[in-house]
């Protein structure tokens, strides 16, 4: 039997990814356009858990059944941790990522960090929401350095400057393949299923 779950993201890149990832899990995945979803998300928490639960639990509200969502970033050590939750809002949600990416080396210089002190990680938390309510939180980070020029043109966003040491290149030089067993998302993704084919299989015993 296969079940529909909600995927609380109108991102296509996103619900490919999760699809993928998956595997085997008896479930299709519907994304926030699948389900012609016309409610308003507003991400008011102070924390990627905190607005990956606000995203979920919206969309459970008016739907029912059993939702997830996501919310990252990438938080840079010597910033504190910005842009943290603020990722996508940084300089408007329409900059173009090369100017993204050169201000926060802009803000990186005006502090002098060295370039091997460029710490930063893409942090992702995932919320579910079940049918009965209850809810499960998975979260994941993945390490590297923030470097200046931009390496690669896989993946989105903040991929170009993200170096990965071990990997010895950005995660926009990485296959899509490769991201999703290192990254972030794919890791917090990965500790949610066992969550959630954990419910399906009481649902279809209880169904007998
Ligand atoms: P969200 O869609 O609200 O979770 O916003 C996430 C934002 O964080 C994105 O718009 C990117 O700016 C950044 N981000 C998150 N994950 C990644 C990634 O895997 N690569 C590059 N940038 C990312």
């Amino acid at each position: 039997m296969v079940h529909r779950i909600i995927a609380a993201t109108g991102n296509r890149d996103k619900v490919r990814e999760f699809r993928e990832l998956a595997g085997d899990l008896p479930v299709e995945i519907l994304s926030l356009k699948d389900i012609a979803f016309t409610g308003e998300i507003v991400e008011t928490g102070t924390s990627f858990a905190e607005n990956a639960r606000i995203k979920a639990r919206s969309v459970w509200e008016q739907t029912g059944g059993l939702v997830f969502a996501d919310d990252s970033g990438l938080a840079i050590d010597a910033l504190d941790g910005f842009p943290g939750i603020y990722s996508a809002r940084f300089m408007g949600e329409d900059a173009p990522y090369d100017l993204k990416c050169a201000e926060l080396n802009r803000m990186l210089d005006e502090k002098n960090v060295p370039r091997e002190e460029r710490r930063a990680r893409f942090v992702c938390a995932i919320a579910a929401v079940f049918p009965d309510g209850h809810e499960e939180l998975t979260e994941a980070d993945v390490e590297g350095l923030i470097i200046r020029e931009m390496r690669g043109r896989n993946g989105f966003g903040y991929d170009p400057v993200f170096y990965v040491p071990e990997f010895g290149c950005t995660t926009a030089e990485m296959s899509e393949e490769q991201k999703n067993l290192i990254s972030h998302r794919g890791r917090a993704f990965v500790q949610m299923i066992p969550k959630i084919r954990e419910w399906l299989e009481k649902e279809e015993s209880a169904e007998g």
